[in-house]
């Protein structure tokens, strides 16, 4: 097997194979390139090196897959995934509740209260960023959602119903922001369609024509953990 460059610092598996286009398939941080017998390789250069946003797009999302804890460990220098940053735990000595200071988060009082008043925190960081994403796209999807609350779901990010209600996880505020904005244009795209066919996709893909790796990203989250 031969390794060719995607860009300096990214090499690429090349396979040859019988299919009769040029692959690119990127797992576990591994970048795979599949192309025919006789295609020649200044063709899958070029292939590849167009392609090199969409690779390294994938391999970041994959590394922060990974390094998503399983299990949020509570814990004096634990972090945190918010919004795309990593926010260091600290423990004050402070009986206040959560304080952000820079990349760290202050939390003070008793240590069985921590969990609980982490997710305060997360759930007032989640009032207070999410109407912003809802204003700047609801405009863009077309549609005037009747207000949003923000709470708990087991399994899922985000809902909506027919009044135009609409309902966001606050453990959303953990993902990167692209994510969070892939799942507001869902839930409005839900607005103009109540269901997952092409016609709500194309709305989703007007606004957002990359969504489909900020999908993945959520899909990789294997459940929700808190
Ligand atoms: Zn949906």
């Amino acid at each position: 097997m031969a390794l060719i460059a995607v860009a300096p610092d990214v090499m690429a598996e090349l396979k040859r194979t019988r299919r009769r286009s040029i692959g690119i398939k990127v797992h576990r941080g591994e970048v795979t390139v599949s192309a025919p017998m006789r295609a020649p390789l200044v063709e899958i250069q070029a292939f590849v090196a167009r392609k090199a946003r969409w690779i390294r797009k994938h391999l970041e999302l994959q590394r922060q897959a990974a390094a998503r804890p399983t299990e949020l460990k509570l814990e004096p220098g634990a972090s945190l995934p918010f919004l795309g940053e990593s926010l260091r735990l600290e423990m004050s000595t402070q009986p206040y509740g959560v304080v952000r200071d820079g990349d760290r988060l202050l939390i003070g009082g008793e240590a069985d209260l921590y969990k609980a008043k982490l997710a305060r925190w997360l759930v007032g960081q989640a009032q207070a960023y999410l109407p912003g994403r809802v204003a700047e796209f609801a405009p863009r999807v077309g549609v005037k959602p009747q207000g949003f609350s923000v709470r708990f779901y087991k399994s899922r990010w985000g809902s909506c119903n027919r009044r135009g209600e609409l309902q966001f996880n606050w453990l959303l505020m953990m993902a990167p922001p692209a994510v969070v904005d892939y799942v507001v244009i869902h839930e409005l795209a839900h607005l103009r369609h109540f269901d997952h066919s092409p016609a709500f996709w194309q709305v989703v893909r007007e606004v957002m024509p990359d969504y489909a790796i900020h999908r993945a990203w959520l899909k990789q989250q294997t459940s929700l953990v808190w």
